[in-house]
């Protein structure tokens, strides 16, 4: 197939939930052209563990969902978001299960699971503790029954075009690096987040916040990007990859301790709580090390309720019904990302933004555990009801085509670096001076063609981190520890600094 100029009446790109949910209604009003740089099953999606949030069990409503969500966010959720997350949830969770999504039961009921945060028990889980696979299954089941979808794996999209005033496509790289673009009078970035910019992160290769670079190229405005989850329970084994320890084993009674044994903290308190003190122990002390202690739970539980971590971690030599786990924190997951509104759009014509590369305002500066794959598939059908509707007008005569762009794949050495410089100068711990020299080294990277969109991501980062002057959520800002009167959002933008406004 030539693939190098391709059209298509909706482009989405990336096939995790966020995008094959938009995917399977576009499909209903026009051809669909999905572009993915691996394999079609990676993505974090594949991996994501405890489950999705929803307010379905007896003794739950929407307010409380509501309640619970506003609190997490530390004071930067958008309430009109929230409200359509914890409405429109139920009704996405029906969906899911009249497309053979196979939750686990208890009966006939749904089992539902509690999280740190929650006030009810309303995770709804699957397939042995791997939730992201049931969900991705049932989404990919039912897209790929439309004739309508053509779903292009192994293919990186590079840039986005923008002509005149709206983005008109993408251009892209397929294997051997032959450059194509596609056209269409939409595009959905469903690129997920970028948490690989750290050295410490719980995400697969794919997460390198390629659709935020792209969309800070092309002049879209992204929110709050300082705030980044750290997850503080994630395995951390020399030659292992770094396996997320899901909290849910926090929540069955497992301690967290020093190489004495000791426990420091409450192990119940919110992530980035956890993941502070967690990061403390391991740098007060040289080769200091911590532990996820579950030897003290009886072992058919640990065996029956995870055995996703069990057989993972037997893998790799340690059997946690008597040995403790060594865990470091790890970034997991972007609040922030690129600016929409309530049905995906951004601040570009033609360009739409779900799942964890936008920022729709619903985790403010905190995510609650599990509303992320509750809001790739609301917010991912949402984002395709206003491709659907919207009309953009053709583009101006004065349209300019956006140049191909150069390489912008960084290479192995510099990929280091942007992790390392990341992880301590913009990690779970921040300062201003560490924010400034942190960018300083960024910006010795040199720019093309050894730099890249995780260079981009890190700067970001780094330079609305800086602008913030306060502690919140998942923000911690050593010099200014408390939370200021003021509830500002960051916005960024390519050629403008870094404004703080409501
Ligand atoms: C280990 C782990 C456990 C988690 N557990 C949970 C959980 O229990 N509950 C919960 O709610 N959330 C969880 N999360 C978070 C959640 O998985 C993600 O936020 C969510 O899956 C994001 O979905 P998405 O569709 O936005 O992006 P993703 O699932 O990340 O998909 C992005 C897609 O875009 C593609 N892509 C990226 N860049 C390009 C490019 N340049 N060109 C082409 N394609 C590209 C990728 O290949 C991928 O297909 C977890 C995350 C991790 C890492």
């Amino acid at each position: 197939m030539d693939t190098s100029r391709l059209k298509s009446d909706f482009i989405v790109v990336g096939s995790g939930i966020a995008g094959l949910r938009a995917a399977i209604d576009l499909a209903e009003a026009g051809t669909v052209t999905m572009f993915t740089k691996g394999q079609i099953t990676e993505s974090n999606s594949m991996y994501a563990q405890g489950g999705i949030a929803a307010a379905v069990g007896q003794n739950d409503d929407v307010d409380q969902h509501y309640a619970d969500t506003m609190a997490a966010g530390a004071g930067l959720c958008d309430p009109g978001a929230v409200r359509v997350l914890v409405h429109e949830g139920p009704a996405e969770i029906q969906r899911l299960l009249q497309w053979g999504a196979d939750f686990a039961k208890e009966g006939q009921s749904l089992s539902l699971s509690r999280e740190g945060g929650h006030s009810q028990p309303r995770i709804l889980h699957g397939n042995g503790g791997r939730t992201g696979t049931v969900v991705v299954d049932a989404l990919l089941a039912r897209a790929l029954a439309s004739t309508n979808v053509t779903i292009i794996p192994f293919t990186f999209c590079r840039d986005l075009i923008v002509e005149g005033d709206r983005v008109a496509g993408i251009q892209f790289e397929e294997s051997g690096n032959r450059l194509g673009r596609c056209d269409a009078k939409a595009t959905l970035i469903a690129t997920g987040g970028g948490s690989q910019v750290y050295r410490e992160s719980t995400n697969p290769e794919t997460a390198t916040g390629d659709g935020l670079a792209a969309a800070y190229r092309a002049g879209a405005e992204l929110r709050d990007m300082e705030f980044v989850q750290f997850h503080p329970t994630v395995l951390n084994l020399h030659g292992a990859s770094r396996f997320l320890l899901t909290e849910a084993l926090r929540g069955e009674g497992a301690h967290i301790v020093n190489e004495l044994g000791e426990r420091f903290i409450n192990e119940l308190l919110t992530r980035d709580e956890v993941s502070r003190a967690v990061f403390r122990q391991m740098t007060d002390r040289p080769n200091a090390k911590v532990f996820l202690d579950v030897a003290h739970i009886r072992p058919e539980i640990i065996r029956r309720k995870f055995r996703h971590v069990y057989t993972t971690c037997l893998q790799y030599g340690l059997d946690i019904t008597r040995d403790r786990i060594p865990i470091t924190p790890a970034a997991h997951y972007f609040m922030g990302g690129v600016r929409t509104d309530l049905y995906g759009r951004t601040s570009l014509r033609g360009l739409y933004a779900a799942g964890e590369v936008a920022s729709t305002g619903v985790h403010g500066a905190n995510r609650l555990a599990s509303n992320s794959l509750l809001e790739a598939v609301v917010f991912g059908g949402r984002a395709a009801h206003a491709m659907r509707e919207d009309d953009w007008s053709p583009v101006s005569a004065q349209a300019k085509n956006q140049s191909l762009p150069l390489d912008r794949r960084p290479d192995a050495a510099s990929l280091e670096q942007i992790r390392e410089i990341t992880w301590r100068c913009a990690g779970i711990t921040r300062s201003g001076d560490g924010l400034k020299q942190g960018l300083q080294r960024l910006n010795a990277i040199p720019q093309n063609p050894v730099s890249g969109n995780l260079l981009t991501v890190a700067r970001m980062i780094h330079e609305c981190a800086l602008a913030r002057t306060e502690s919140r959520g998942a923000h911690y800002r050593e010099d200014y520890p408390t939370p200021a009167a003021a509830r500002l959002h960051s916005y960024v933008r390519k050629d403008d600094p870094v404004r703080l406004s409501l």
